[in-house]
């Protein structure tokens, strides 16, 4: 035993997490959080706390089914960090939800917000659920109970929750209503603002509905020119037709680029002939009608009429998955769940881009592939945060009790998500890295500066 007067030993300096399993996605996340701060030699506490989240809260519910009868549910929020500003991230309703995949998203949140340079940190969270299996006022129970589980955990001025995969702007008005009634404040209005992706009369932004899609637009804009990639008559496919899936396709389309091969949960579509395409518009009224593209028609119910005579041939097939990837595109858009693209999918996929319009679609392996097939890859934290970007937006207008118009949102957007991807392209260049480690380099850079400048309490 040492004599009490002794002074205490040294602390090591803070280590950062080694991941442990590498088909985690968290693993998968914080390996690229530390490939990053190891090109910048970040300081050795930066890794460690960017290593883990702050708080991981999972809350077990009953909700009454409408028959009657009760079931319990499992409900996350994981915030990683506040360094720059209040937690900010999506609720996922999955079944395949889960605190290793929140706690990934929760880390890629932190580092859209530090490269779009906004006053936020990152968080995520949701519940194991299927939303397809419940009905409208399930969902509606669900929702208020979570939210209420989630008592103090989340706040306008402390974590502030949007859609994401499975939710909408109706959930979170429910979740907003809900926050509203039990939470006591100055300004009943105030706390509106506890929830981001509203709907337009709950207080949402105009433009927060496509901002996903639309901000990835901007970025494919602003580098395809770099790879010789005209939008006129740009051929893309895109796996996932959700919320950023069409909204991009429907965007790219506007743009003169075509829309060749698409594919959902249930099932995968592609052109027959070279200059066929599939019209986004047509297709996302199908999908918003009947949920999926499943049962898309082939051939449009009316003939043109000078074709009326003859009968109708389509251009487009049903197909298997494989054929689907293997399609010859200019881009592709993965845009639906996190791992999608493995090694196998990667030796298929015949395009020039890979534009991460989902959260981590690619496996590490998968990464390595197309790089060694020269396919470049446009990273998700910059190629997604047009949805963060047009939340923050919609919360300086609740703050301030203003409205902007369609054009100020699209034009807002289009200069923070620009200047981001100048900057990312920039470090690319700088340190000779490839766009992905480059978009990681400067969010931790912005995120490191402001530990810097505010050391670590006390
Ligand atoms: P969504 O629920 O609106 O759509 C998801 C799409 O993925 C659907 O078309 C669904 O059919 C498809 N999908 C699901 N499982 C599939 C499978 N096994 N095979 C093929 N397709 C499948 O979700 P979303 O909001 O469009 O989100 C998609 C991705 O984008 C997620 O990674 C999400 O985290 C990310 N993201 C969304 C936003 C946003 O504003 N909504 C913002 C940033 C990032």
């Amino acid at each position: 035993m040492p004599p009490i007067s002794s002074p205490p030993a040294p602390l090591p300096a803070a280590e950062p997490l080694q991941p442990q399993d590498p088909n985690s996605l968290f693993a998968m996340a914080v390996a690229a959080t530390n490939r990053a701060c190891d090109v910048i030699q970040a300081p050795a506490f930066v890794k460690a706390i960017l290593g883990q989240p702050k708080a991981e809260l999972i809350v077990n519910f009953p909700v009454q089914m409408d028959d009657g009868r009760y079931k319990m549910f499992k409900g996350y929020r994981i915030q990683h960090n506040n360094v720059l500003g209040p937690y900010k991230g999506g609720m996922r309703y999955h079944p395949e939800m889960s605190l290793d995949d929140g706690k990934a998203l929760a880390l890629w949140m932190t580092m859209k917000s530090a490269l779009m340079r906004l006053p936020y940190g990152g968080a995520k969270g949701g519940i194991k659920v299927n939303p397809r299996d419940l009905s409208p006022t399930e969902l509606m129970r669900l929702t208020r109970r979570f939210t209420s589980a989630l008592g103090n955990t989340i706040g306008p001025e402390h974590d502030i929750p949007a859609p994401d995969v499975g939710t909408t702007a109706q959930i979170m008005d429910w979740m907003m209503d809900t926050y509203v009634n039990i939470h006591e404040g100055d300004s009943k209005q105030a706390l509106k603002n506890v929830v981001t992706g509203k709907s337009l009369p709950c207080g949402g932004s105009e433009g927060r509905e496509k901002a996903t899609g639309q901000g990835l637009v901007y970025v494919l804009q602003e580098l395809l020119p770099e790879f010789n990639l005209p939008m006129a008559g740009l051929r893309f496919s895109v796996l996932g037709f959700g919320n950023v899936g069409s909204n991009t396709a429907l965007i790219l389309q506007s743009l003169g680029a075509k829309l060749v091969a698409v594919a959902d949960h249930t099932g995968f579509l592609r052109t027959t002939t070279p200059d066929a395409a599939i019209d986004a518009p047509t297709l996302a009224a199908h999908v918003a009608k009947f949920g999926s593209i499943k049962n898309f028609p082939l051939v449009p119910p009316v003939p043109p009429p000078a074709e009326a005579a003859s009968s109708p041939s389509s251009s487009l097939q049903w197909t298997d998955r494989e054929t689907f990837y293997r399609t010859p595109v200019d881009v592709f858009i993965p845009a639906a769940l996190e791992r999608m693209i493995d090694r196998q999918v990667a030796s298929w996929l015949n395009c020039r881009v890979l534009a991460e319009g989902g959260n981590g679609p690619c496996t590490p392996e998968a990464d390595a592939l197309l790089a060694s097939r020269n396919i470049a890859l446009l990273p998700a934290i910059l190629c997604n945060s047009g949805g963060v970007t047009v939340s923050y937006f919609e919360w300086v207008q609740n703050k301030q009790g203003v409205r902007w118009t369609l054009e100020q949102v699209d034009a807002e957007l289009k200069t923070t998500i620009v200047n981001a991807a100048r900057r990312v392209r920039l470090a690319a260049h700088q340190y000779n890295i490839d766009m992905a480690t480059a978009a990681y380099v400067v969010a931790i850079d912005h995120i490191t500066k402001a530990y810097a400048n505010r050391g670590i309490f006390p």
